[in-house]
């Protein structure tokens, strides 16, 4: 696609744009009375406008029901989990048993390492990105001394080669396979938080399962921003968090994926609450753990029903959109602002350009005066992400940003660094 770089064609791009519409399905936030850049969906998406009759509909059920909600009418809160099933497994790319949405998620990321990640001392490794999400450092780091090993011996970081950014798929696959008799878990963000790469799940899956290696995602920066395969992959298990790309309010309801070869697996360890259990029994109060043979087997607690209203709300747009129409647009969005990039040279991207290695996000590295550039783009109505030492988080999302916004942005760019030269 050829890209000029002016604004009569970022308006032409908006005007023959089949999504168009979807923008006004959100509330953008404001600044100084206008519309902000709010190039922050992969931190957290904006507001369904329709979440608020969603959520008031709940509320008003509680209000005139009380206890009987939970069985009563068209929206009653027992399966209230139930109708996610369908708008998610089109999202990740599975069957409906393979999906479950609930807790949060680095407490699914847990619950599937009690199930997953069963070291022995033979086979007791790892693998992971190096500079993995926090929470999920932390998360292997406890579930490793849980089990009685070391961190330092057990955890095998993938790191970028001399003077790169990001991982090639080769040397991710030679380091599965220099430890792959170590190793009893392969465990990546599917897509990177910091760098924006997209990994290549599909290789690294037909690996992993030809080395008899468990392989589980985070998908927190990949729900909602890529079209996905878990099913047909081959992964073990996948966990995301739905506030990002999924526009459904912060700390809202997260999810998890168990591949359906694991569902009937009775001898799979895990921590058991009253919503995995068989469900023709659980009002029975009997003692004795049945799971439900697929994902919903992995849920503790009933529904958090007010939580949900919302991801019921933005997942129907989702629905209506559907995820390859968005990531045909959203590769013309990343690919217009990394086009317009190239002209700035006190940037440098760090994201792949290649579009199977990257979804919306661009990561930059700014050399001199991060921080003063990130600021100066504040002021002037842009929302983006500032990740210490020295980078920005761009995200322009297909739901409801611009073309205009993103040559707008680039404009923004282009002043502050005059600003800060003055
Ligand atoms: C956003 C994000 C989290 C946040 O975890 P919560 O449990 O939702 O607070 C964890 N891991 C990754 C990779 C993330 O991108």
């Amino acid at each position: 696609m050829e890209f000029e770089s002016n604004l009569a064609f970022a308006q032409k791009m908006d005007q023959e744009d089949p999504l168009v519409e979807f923008r006004s399905k959100f509330h953008i936030p404001q600044h100084q009375g206008k519309n902000t850049i709010y190039f922050c969906g992969n931190s957290l998406g904006l507001q369904p406008k329709s979440a608020k009759e969603h959520i008031l509909r709940d509320l008003k059920n509680w209000e005139e029901l009380g206890v009987e909600g939970h069985f009563t009418g068209d929206w009653q809160w027992v399966d209230y989990h139930k109708r996610f099933r369908k708008p998610l497994s089109n999202l990740v790319g599975s069957l409906e048993s393979e999906v479950v949405a609930m807790n949060n998620l680095t407490v699914n990321l847990h619950l599937a390492m009690v199930s997953f990640y069963r070291p022995t001392k033979e086979k007791f490794k790892i693998i992971c990105e190096g500079h993995a999400f926090p929470s999920d450092q932390y998360a292997f780091e406890s579930q490793v001394k849980f089990h009685g090993y070391n961190p330092n011996e057990a955890i095998i970081e993938l790191v970028p080669k001399e003077g790169e950014d990001t991982l090639r798929t080769e040397d991710i696959i030679a380091t599965i396979e220099q430890h792959k008799n170590e190793t009893a878990l392969i465990l990546i963000g599917g897509l990177q938080y910091y760098t924006g790469q997209f990994f290549d799940l599909k290789t690294i899956a037909d690996y992993a399962q030809q080395n008899n290696i468990t392989f589980g995602v985070d998908l927190a920066h990949g729900v909602g921003n890529m079209p996905l395969k878990l099913h047909d992959w081959g992964i073990d298990f996948a966990v995301w968090c739905s506030y990002k790309y999924l526009n459904s309010g912060p700390g809202a309801v997260s999810g998890m994926f168990v591949h359906e070869k694991h569902h009937q697996n009775v001898d799979l360890p895990r921590f058991a609450g009253w919503w995995g259990h068989e469900e023709k029994e659980r009002f029975m109060m009997k003692k004795g753990f049945i799971p439900i043979s697929s994902a919903d087997g992995w849920q503790l607690s009933n529904c958090p029903v007010f939580n949900m209203s919302a991801h019921y709300a933005s997942l129907e747009i989702f629905e209506e959109a559907g995820i390859d129409r968005l990531r045909e647009k959203s590769l013309k969005l990343s690919g217009y602002l990394l086009h317009l990039l190239e002209e700035l040279d006190f940037i440098k991207v760090i994201t792949p350009k290649t579009e199977q290695d990257r979804g919306c996000q661009v990561s930059m590295y700014v050399a001199e005066n991060g921080k003063k550039i990130f600021d100066y783009l504040h002021s002037k109505g842009v929302i983006a992400d500032w990740r210490e030492p020295n980078v920005i988080r761009i995200a322009p999302v297909p739901l409801y940003n611009t073309f205009e916004e993103v040559y707008q942005f680039f404009n923004i760019l282009k002043e502050a660094k005059n600003i800060i030269n003055d």
